[in-house]
């Protein structure tokens, strides 16, 4: 495949008669192609139709995805998708919706939002949910701003939230976008929070600490209820980090651990997709003490009939427009309904086996940052391997050669060299095998074929990035005669 753009492709005089369905109504069919339609100023190609077919039919077969191969991103649980989440959420009476449409009109669709929260209810042991929020990010602010809003209305003055030094970059910057002082914990040898050092670090000032569980080293939070009391006894919040719930689904919930607020990523736990397959989800679920802070409307029931409750006394105000991503929650509905209490509980230990399967079978040849038994992804240090000369770059780069996509890298930060691996529960034992072979086949490679390993990937159309060239002198602009687009 060449490397050429639509627009470098473009030949004069080139046409396709072919249009397919614009999806709404045409005013009269020549209208499309009349000049106010079509601006002479903007620089469109021309190409006929078989060189738009074949030029969209080579760039769709560079795309990677789960749907194509094993996808094991550390901490973006990319988990695959059932296409009946696909089905479900294209049925007509959903797509042909409109969010102004009046209540009575949609009494289908709000009893899904409403039992939708009720399942979440159940799932986490929360008291009530928004299903606004659209990704991790945002929930995370909404729940925050709920902390911020119930301290200044108790009179609370704190000024500081605790976070570790594991955590996901979110994490802090939500704090800081709420005002607060932004106290790091550092972990213990174990991966764990230190807690003399946080039972130090905490006083009447610390308006919440932010917690994921497991944590982003993949490793269970032991202490979780006695971090709990420390926390609650100074008038402090918990705020749960839930984007990646797989490991505990049907075992542990939330609410039992001592969480006040809690964000769901529907994208990484709940199957639906991520980035280019559609929005996401960040629903954000409250226990009792913050119920009445919760972002507006709430769907409510009353004579048997759903509602749009505005009425939440110390709400927060909107997070987003209407009711979140209506389609991306059908599509999470969907994959609740069909799996059920028993199949949300499998999803949960086949997570956690897959990765303590991979975590087993290369720590003899990889270094495993912890010793503690993993959750749903497992961290490696590739010291070892940088020592003699390939980094975890390298390692990560060569896995594309083999259909793979590489794994998170350097993240956690407090890991040197990491590779953060999750397989995620849907991947089979055949898939997990033939990553460990690579993996010990890559490992041996470091001493017989360094060179390989450095220039890879071989076998893509793009290869080494110079990352730091493309970071600091992007290019962002296309121009053709004088033209910009
Ligand atoms: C993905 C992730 C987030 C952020 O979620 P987005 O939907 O990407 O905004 C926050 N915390 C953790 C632990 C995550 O894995």
């Amino acid at each position: 495949m060449d490397r050429k753009t639509i627009f470098d492709k473009t030949a004069d005089l080139r046409r396709s008669d072919y249009f397919s369905s614009p999806g709404v109504p045409l005013i009269s069919p020549g209208d499309v192609l009349s000049p106010q339609f079509l601006r002479d100023d903007l620089f469109l190609p021309s190409l006929g139709e078989l060189d738009v077919v074949r030029h969209y039919s080579n760039l769709a077969k560079l795309n990677f995805s789960v749907d194509t191969n094993f996808y094991p991103l550390g901490s973006c649980t990319m988990k695959y998708n059932p296409k009946i989440n696909e089905s479900m959420s294209s049925l007509e009476g959903f797509t042909s919706i409109h969010p102004y449409q009046r209540e009575d009109m949609t009494q289908g669709a709000l009893e899904l939002l409403y039992d939708l929260e009720q399942k979440l209810c159940e799932i986490t042991g929360m008291k009530r949910f928004t299903l606004q929020p659209s990704s991790g990010a945002q929930g995370e602010l909404a729940g925050m701003l709920m902390i911020r809003k119930f301290h200044e209305l108790m009179g609370n003055k704190k000024n500081k939230v605790i976070i570790p030094d594991s955590a996901h970059g979110t994490n802090p910057a939500t704090a800081s976008m709420c005002g607060y002082d932004t106290l790091v914990i550092d972990s213990n040898s174990q991966g764990l929070i230190d807690i003399e050092k946080l039972r130090s670090m905490v006083d009447d000032k610390v308006a919440a600490i932010m917690l994921t569980n497991p944590n982003t080293l993949g490793l269970f939070e032991e202490n979780i209820l006695e971090i709990s009391n420390i926390i609650h006894n100074k008038g402090g919040l918990l705020y749960y980090d839930g984007a990646n719930l797989n490991p505990l689904l049907g075992i542990v919930k939330p609410a039992s651990m001592g969480f006040d607020v809690v964000h769901l990523n529907f994208h990484k736990t709940f199957s639906t997709p991520h980035g280019c397959g559609g929005p996401g989800a960040g629903v954000v679920g409250v226990g009792d003490i913050l119920k009445d802070f919760l972002p507006v409307p709430l769907v409510n029931k009353k004579n048997d009939k759903f509602y749009l409750d505005y009425e939440i006394k110390n709400s927060i105000g909107k997070v987003r427009t209407f009711y979140g991503n209506f389609n991306v929650l059908v599509k999470a509905y969907t994959y609740i309904l069909r799996l059920g209490r028993d199949g949300l509980l499998r999803v949960a230990q086949n997570s956690v086996l897959n990765s303590r399967y991979l975590k087993e079978k290369l720590k003899k040849y990889y270094e495993l940052a912890y010793i503690k038994d993993c959750m749903h992804e497992v961290v490696f240090t590739c010291e070892k391997q940088k020592e003699r000369g390939a980094s975890a770059l390298d390692i990560s780069k060569r896995l594309i050669d083999f259909n793979i996509h590489p794994p998170t890298m350097y993240f956690p930060l407090i890991v040197k060299e990491a590779l953060m691996i999750e397989p995620t529960e849907t991947e089979s034992k055949e898939t997990l095998d033939n990553f460990i072979q690579i993996m010990i086949e890559i490992n041996k490679e470091i001493d017989v074929s360094l060179e390989k390993l450095k220039n890879s990937p071989l076998t893509t159309i793009l290869k080494r990035v110079d990352e730091v060239n493309v970071a600091r002198n992007p290019k962002v602009r296309w121009i053709k005669d004088k033209k910009s687009i």
